[in-house]
């Protein structure tokens, strides 16, 4: 199958509104992957929450992708915080009365050495890239349970899988969140709600352009595709592991990286 038939088959597969009728929530989504996910997801024709701590983005998306023709409710919500993730959870079950999909993403980097990492970038990485995935699955999986039916995926790195260099909370918290995933999916499964995990490599966004050009072009050097991902790649994983006939697919981790570290 050429590149240009894959498209066409994606394209026809979206066409069709799999998600129609579903409530998706993508923590983090006022910018960068998150909100490549929720476009993804409302193409696909799910409603969809923009949430983020980020008021301004938070609300800008919610009001773009609403004017592009979603259906479509913005919630300025802090993932480290229990009562404005409650808060959002009461806002869409009030508004749409389910949640179908769950996309933890919201996640920040504080990079150093080992010697040299304060205990306080430390617990900030661990709060927003692990605790906060807790908080948010917790309540959200109550709701899914009486429906018994869900999707939940949370976004991991790479990091989380192999180590990388300088990242020594960023790379614990990912490997917790893949730890986390993968009990989410072995208690759930019965009540027919998966639980993957979607590790992206090295992604162009504002997260990775705040880095050295010296470090990104050792990156790039690694990445067998020879280039950065976009943050539509990692969204078309996500969609994918979304869909009602992804329902076999449980406990999982997809690396989407242009090949590094295979
Ligand atoms: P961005 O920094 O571009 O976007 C992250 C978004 O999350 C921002 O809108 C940010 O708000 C928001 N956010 C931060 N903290 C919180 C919080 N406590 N509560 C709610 N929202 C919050 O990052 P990316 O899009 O690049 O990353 C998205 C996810 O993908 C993260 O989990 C990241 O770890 C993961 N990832 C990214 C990779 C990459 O190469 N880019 C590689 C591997 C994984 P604000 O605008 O205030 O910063």
């Amino acid at each position: 199958m050429t590149t240009e038939q894959m498209t066409k088959t994606q394209e026809s597969l979206i066409a069709s509104k799999p998600l129609k009728d579903q409530v998706a929530i993508v923590t983090g989504s006022g910018r960068g992957i998150g909100r490549a996910i929720a476009e993804a997801l409302m193409a696909a024709g799910a409603k969809i929450v923009i949430s983020d701590i980020n008021e301004e983005t938070c609300n800008q998306t919610a009001t773009e992708l609403r004017e592009s023709g979603g259906d479509v409710m913005g919630v300025q919500c802090n993932v480290t915080v229990s009562d404005d993730v409650q808060k959002m959870v009461d806002a869409v079950t009030n508004n749409w009365g389910r949640i179908d999909i769950l996309v933890n993403n919201a996640g920040i980097t504080r990079d150093q050495l080992v010697m040299r990492m304060t205990e306080q970038d430390w617990q900030a990485v661990i709060d927003t890239n692990l605790t906060s995935a807790f908080k948010v699955t917790q309540p959200i999986l109550k709701v899914m349970s009486k429906q018994r039916y869900g999707r939940i995926v949370n976004i991991a790195s790479t990091t989380g899988v192999h180590g990388n260099f300088g990242q020594i909370n960023y790379a614990a918290a990912k490997a917790g969140l893949i730890g986390l995933t993968k009990t989410v999916a072995i208690e759930y499964a019965s009540r027919t709600i998966t639980s993957n995990a979607v590790a992206p490599g090295f992604i162009d966004t504002a997260m990775t352009q705040a880095m050295k050009e010296e470090a990104r072009n050792k990156i790039l050097e690694k990445i067998p595709m020879q280039r950065m991902g976009t943050p539509a790649d990692i969204a078309n994983a996500v969609l994918f592991l979304s869909l009602p006939s992804s329902g076999y697919i449980t406990g999982q981790v997809l690396e989407v990286n242009g090949g590094l570290y295979t």
